[in-house]
């Protein structure tokens, strides 16, 4: 039975900031990230689709 993958990445912006930290912390101001995930799905292929 063929194995079959699809993998999408994505890309997006995230921002927060840690109140709890000293005003002089460079993480208490409100500052962004950016994140790259990857999905993978991985599988048999149905026999009906053969
Ligand atoms: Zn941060």
């Amino acid at each position: 039975m063929k194995e079959l993958e699809l993998r999408k990445t994505f890309s997006f912006e995230a921002a927060h900031r840690l109140p709890k930290l000293p005003d002089d912390h460079k993480c208490s101001r409100l500052h962004g990230h950016s994140f790259k995930a990857t999905i993978v799905l991985r599988g048999k292929k149905h026999p009906k689709y053969d």
